[in-house]
């Protein structure tokens, strides 16, 4: 197996506001895979808050190439990325970059893509959210008036003043929202006011309200709660999801917290037998991670899979989107096709 990778900077269409910071581009590092003239894209994505680097993921594809180079086309996915697992404690982008290369080099090998390799069930009309960043009144409402095609907005809140982004977010658009908070209430008392406003409001879910450490008062503030709340830094992969099981009405999976497909499947089936109610999210990453992840939206309740949407220079074609509703490739693997070839040369 023949392993290439290719540092990139994914750029915004709009400066990108969360309750902690604003930014314009996201890194990014691609990979390629090639067996017997088949060729299996990953990527891994690495904003600076997930706290991976550029040289980190880089050195942790020299340390796997070991093992995937020695591989042949008749593979396993599960024992590669248990193996691939092992080499590290962290760098979660890579091995899921690695994952997501495996997948669709497996496919185009097996002339299947993701969903027929592990027959998936496919829901029609499955409807993704788009993420409107904290900004401007006046640069939300434009980004409002892009979003027209979306049913469901999400929308980045985490302040003092979330009733006022609200109402304003009302004076345009009446769809219903998700409210992702990203740990920025603190208060329990002023958490559960905040999810009856929500609630009010044909809000229908609200992401992270509080910090990663308030897990008793997460609970608490759940039991209250008339929207469903939805763990999203709390829970990065499987073993995290017995921690907050009572704490939270479901979770959010992405594939770069969760080290790619396998885990992602996993997750699913422990918050099934959970209670949990699934989410499948994403980072601001390309077509390649977020059709990868797209093919699982059969199994999920909420998708908020809209990132190639947000980005300008994306180097892949695959997941597009229709009046609201994610469209997938059905060719073999991902279904990606490479927009740049120069990314690999
Ligand atoms: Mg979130």
């Amino acid at each position: 197996m023949k392993l290439r990778f290719s540092p990139y900077k994914l750029k915004f269409k709009h400066p990108f506001g969360v309750s902690s910071n604003v930014r314009t581009h996201t890194p990014t590092v691609f990979l390629s895979l090639e067996i017997g003239g088949f060729k299996g894209y990953g990527e891994a994505c690495i904003p600076a808050y997930l706290g991976e680097t550029e040289e980190e993921t880089i050195a942790f594809f020299n340390d796997a190439s070991a093992t995937l180079k020695k591989l042949n086309s008749d593979f396993n996915i599960a024992e590669t990325v248990t193996v691939i697992d092992g080499l590290s404690e962290t760098c979660n982008a890579a091995k899921a970059a690695i994952d997501i290369a495996l997948h669709d080099l497996k496919g185009k090998i097996l002339g299947k893509n993701i969903r027929q390799l592990y027959d998936l069930p496919v829901k029609e009309n499955s409807v993704t959210s788009s993420t409107i960043g904290l900004d401007y009144a006046d640069k939300i409402a434009q980004k409002i008036i892009e979003a027209s095609d979306f049913k469901i907005l999400k929308i980045k809140a985490g302040s003092e003043n979330d009733k006022a982004l609200i109402n304003m977010i009302r004076s345009y658009t009446d769809k219903p929202l998700y409210v992702d908070v990203n740990q920025g209430w603190k208060d329990k008392h002023f958490v559960v006011d905040m999810l009856h406003f929500m609630a009010e409001n044909n809000v229908l879910l609200v992401e992270q309200p509080m910090p990663v450490e308030m897990i008793d008062e997460m609970a608490w503030v759940t039991e209250r709660s008339p929207v469903p709340t939805i763990a999203d830094e709390s829970v990065k992969r499987l073993k995290d999801i017995s921690r907050i099981k009572g704490a939270f009405s479901g979770i959010n999976i992405k594939l770069m917290k969760c080290t790619g497909i396998s885990e992602a499947l996993r997750m699913i089936d422990l918050a099934r037998e959970s209670n949990l109610k699934v989410m499948l999210g994403c980072m601001a990453e390309s077509s390649c991670a977020t059709t990868a992840m797209a093919h699982l939206a059969g199994l999920a309740d909420y998708i908020d899979l809209d990132a190639p949407y947000l980005i300008v220079n994306d180097p892949f074609k695959g997941i597009s989107y229709n009046n609201g509703q994610i469209c997938l490739p059905h060719s073999a693997g991902i279904g990606l096709k490479l927009l740049n070839a120069e990314i690999f040369s």
